[in-house]
């Protein structure tokens, strides 16, 4: 799929902007602080109509407008796919005044009113941003994210899975909090261990089967952006209690009726903790590059490579899960990749409809210049095309 016309209204440091995109390579160049990450954001806000790094969504609206009556920024753009074209309006109300007009998200697909979790991944996309070392080398949390965000693109079930785990979660910790201070007794949490057990079993069995299918690509991506020199394995770890050490199972019901068992075994420690210590909420994958921890044994640049492959896995995850491409967004990681690895990148995203890169040092990707099908300059949140040097 690709993108063909983009408009941003009050969004970030945007008032008001058109574009049109072509398919293959769009290069947008610009100083720092100019709008080149914003612009990225809105397009993978569109997707998974979450932002990739604000806190609220009032942070997204622009701040001249923030103070109006009815703050309110809006996104839209058109799609082509090959499961039929796309128009996907999304308006942010930042904090109103006026009780009559809500806070939060609207959005239309096709110009049909939409709840935000089914309007997510009608435009499906990979955003590559320098923070993806994090993946890597970061807190599980951003392994959990990464794995989350590129599976509810594609996986209803597992996305409402995941909405319905965190209300049980919650409810769940405050009763293990009341069975702890002598408020209510230990046999309610019967109910609530089905409840976890079911909504986080489908996370989990989701989890397990979308690694198993990113790993051949990103074990293939890594050998190839060095040159065969280092080795990528990833291996989940669930977190089950002492039973994650058990053959893998295969289905779904085998995933539940597992987590529960795991429930009923740390029972005491979770009174006495008073909080849920197994589930989907606290797993984590392992990455090793050459057979050792990514994390306190990788290079800057082997853990930059290791990243960029997970990267590249996702979309090819999306692609073979969608029959069509995942519009693919580089957030100014190109330059600080020497040439051999830029033009690894590049040949691989080569085979996908569209990719937008940003970069603030032209100069140094200008390999990614003369490629580009449409260039654009970035200014103090305004944008124009440009052609030529
Ligand atoms: P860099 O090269 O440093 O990454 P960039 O071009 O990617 O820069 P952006 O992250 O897109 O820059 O941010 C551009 C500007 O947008 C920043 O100066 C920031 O203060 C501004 N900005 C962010 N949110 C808002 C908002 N809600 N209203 C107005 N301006 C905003
Ligand atoms: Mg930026």
């Amino acid at each position: 799929m690709y993108i063909y016309r983009l408009s941003l209204r009050n969004f970030r440091n945007y008032a008001s902007v058109d574009l049109e995109l072509d398919r293959g390579l769009s290069l947008f160049v610009g100083e720092n602080a100019q709008g080149k990450s914003n612009l990225l954001e809105a397009i993978y806000l569109l997707s998974t109509l979450r932002s990739s790094r604000a806190a609220s969504d009032a942070d997204l609206v622009r701040r001249d407008v923030l103070e109006s009556p009815f703050p309110v920024a809006r996104l839209e753009c058109e799609v082509e796919r090959s499961a039929g074209n796309l128009r996907l309006e999304v308006a942010i109300v930042g904090r109103t005044v006026d009780p009559s007009h809500r806070a939060g998200k609207r959005v239309r697909v096709n110009g049909i009113p939409r709840k935000a979790s089914d309007a997510v991944g009608q435009l499906a996309a990979v955003l590559f941003t320098t923070l993806d070392i994090g993946i890597v080398a970061g807190a599980p949390l951003l392994r959990r994210r990464y794995l989350d965000m590129m599976i509810s693109q594609v996986d209803r079930g597992y996305l409402r899975a995941m909405q319905r785990y965190a209300r049980v979660l919650q409810q769940r910790n405050s009763l293990l909090k009341r069975i702890q201070g002598g408020q209510a007794s230990a046999t309610e949490l019967n109910f609530w261990d089905q409840e976890l057990a079911h909504s986080g079993g489908i996370i989990m069995f989701g989890r397990a089967q979308a690694l198993a299918q990113i790993i051949p690509h990103a074990k293939l991506h890594m050998e190839r952006l060095s040159d065969d020199q280092e080795r990528l394995d990833l291996t989940y770890r669930p977190a089950l209690g002492g039973l994650e050490d058990v053959d893998c199972p295969l289905d779904e019901p085998e995933w539940i009726a597992r987590l529960l068992r795991a429930l009923q075994r740390v029972r005491q420690r979770e009174i006495q903790q008073g909080t849920t210590v197994v589930g989907p909420h606290r797993d984590d994958f392992a990455v090793e590059i050459d057979g050792m921890p990514a994390d306190a044994f990788g290079s800057r640049a082997q853990q930059r490579s290791a990243a960029l492959s997970l990267r590249i896995a996702e979309a090819m995850y999306l692609r073979q899960a969608l029959g069509d491409d995942p519009v693919v967004l580089l957030d100014d990681v190109l330059s600080e990749l020497d040439a051999r690895r830029r033009r690894g990148v590049l040949e691989i995203l080569d085979t996908f409809q569209q990719t937008i890169v940003t970069t603030a040092d032209p100069d140094r990707v200008r390999d990614v210049l003369t490629r580009a099908s449409g260039r654009f300059v970035v200014i103090a949140g305004t944008i124009s095309r440009f052609e030529g040097e």
